[in-house]
């Protein structure tokens, strides 16, 4: 059985500290003037206002992981014979992601469908995965440029999550939402909400009827690619565009890494750090060839990635969850949303124009 409980504002910073003494607890702090996902200690200044300006992704994917270590050494009595040693270097630390928007958890079951899918599984992201509890907390006040509600979420959703924290009038009610966020919440010395959990309910209720309307951004699967070779459209969309990334590094669903190994004499570690496809070495070959050379192609790729070849993958299911990070961050104010409309709008009149 699921049972809720509740915190109140003044003992939840004491109970994040406490379970800190066993796990890394991972939650929104202030840091250089952000918020942004770090390990939480006494000195930590939680910032439970809004989003975070970075997403939680790095808490299950780290920006930099060491994968494994290796070491070379000849063979005894063969000196042509070079043997090489490697250890696995898998994740080991129990951990607790606080403050994850439902928009961020909800990235977390894009990953899943990549690095947990069946036959293909990422050992590193899986066992942090886990090992991770992840305690989502539900949206109060969302930023115009949020539109979870547009892609098949909601500032109270549940899904990638294992709590949901919501705010109520002088504290939190926790819900668990899988077994093992009931298991771990049962260890817990928390109060049952007993008579909290319909505020809780009216408080999400309230928040998702705010938000504003506006048409579904999936479904366009096919508008987006049937505009794959129109250089006219994606040039016009990626003219402004500084090819910074920042869009894709702050996005809770980009996903891509590379790998390098790091030698150091006979020892070496491989290590993998997140990559960025908007830059133009991402997709840069040996031969000096880059089949995405242009600002265009990259900005079709990134649009045509998440709301077209991800979905057509896996069933639907978009690689955005409307977080608005890309917006609110981006140098020269890009809209992922209006490249997603205009794209719509561009393929069905050319294809009314061929009708005619
Ligand atoms: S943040 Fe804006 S300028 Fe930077 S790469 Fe993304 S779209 Fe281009
Ligand atoms: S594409 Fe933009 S709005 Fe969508 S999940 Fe990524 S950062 Fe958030």
């Amino acid at each position: 059985m699921l049972t809720a409980r509740y915190i109140a504002d003044d003992k939840l910073m004491p109970w994040l500290l406490s379970l800190a003494e066993t796990r890394q607890v991972l939650a929104p702090v202030r840091q250089g003037g952000q918020t942004l996902f770090a390990p939480l200690d006494a000195d930590s200044q939680l910032d439970l206002e809004g989003l975070a300006d970075a997403s939680a992704k790095a808490a299950l994917l780290p920006r930099c992981e060491t994968l494994l270590e290796f070491h070379y050494s000849k063979g005894e009595g063969v000196p042509s014979r070079t043997e090489l040693e490697v250890r696995e270097t898998l994740p080991d630390r129990d951990a607790f992601l606080f403050g994850a928007r439902p928009c961020d958890a909800k990235g977390f079951t894009v990953f899943d469908r990549v690095y947990d899918g069946g036959s293909r599984r990422d050992i590193y992201y899986c066992t942090r995965r886990d090992k991770t509890i992840v305690a989502a907390l539900a949206c109060t006040d969302p930023a115009d440029t949020c539109f979870c509600n547009r892609v098949g979420g909601g500032p109270g959703d549940t899904d990638g999550s294992d709590i949901l924290f919501t705010p109520v009038e002088g504290g939190y009610v926790i819900e668990p939402v899988t077994e093992r966020g009931e298991a771990f919440l049962a260890e817990q010395p928390l109060v049952e909400a007993e008579g909290r959990l319909e505020e809780a309910r009216q408080v999400r209720k309230d928040v998702a009827e705010s938000m504003p309307g506006g048409d579904p951004l999936g479904g366009a699967q096919g508008e987006v690619l049937r505009l794959f070779d129109d250089q006219e459209f994606w040039g016009g969309v990626a003219a402004k565009c500084l090819s910074c990334g920042a869009c894709s590094y702050l996005c809770p669903t980009c996903y891509c890494f590379n790998m390098t190994d790091e030698i150091n004499g006979d020892d070496g570690v491989r290590v993998r750090t997140w990559d960025n496809c908007m830059s133009f070495q991402f997709t840069l070959e040996g031969s000096g060839h880059n089949p995405r050379n242009g600002k265009a192609q990259r900005m079709r790729n990134r649009i045509g990635h998440k709301f077209s070849y991800y979905p057509e993958l896996h069933d639907g299911n978009l690689a955005c969850v409307g977080c608005g990070r890309c917006i609110v961050h981006c140098p020269v104010s890009m809209d992922v949303r209006a490249i997603v409309a205009q794209a719509r709008d561009r393929a069905l009149a050319k294809q009314e124009h061929a009708n005619d």
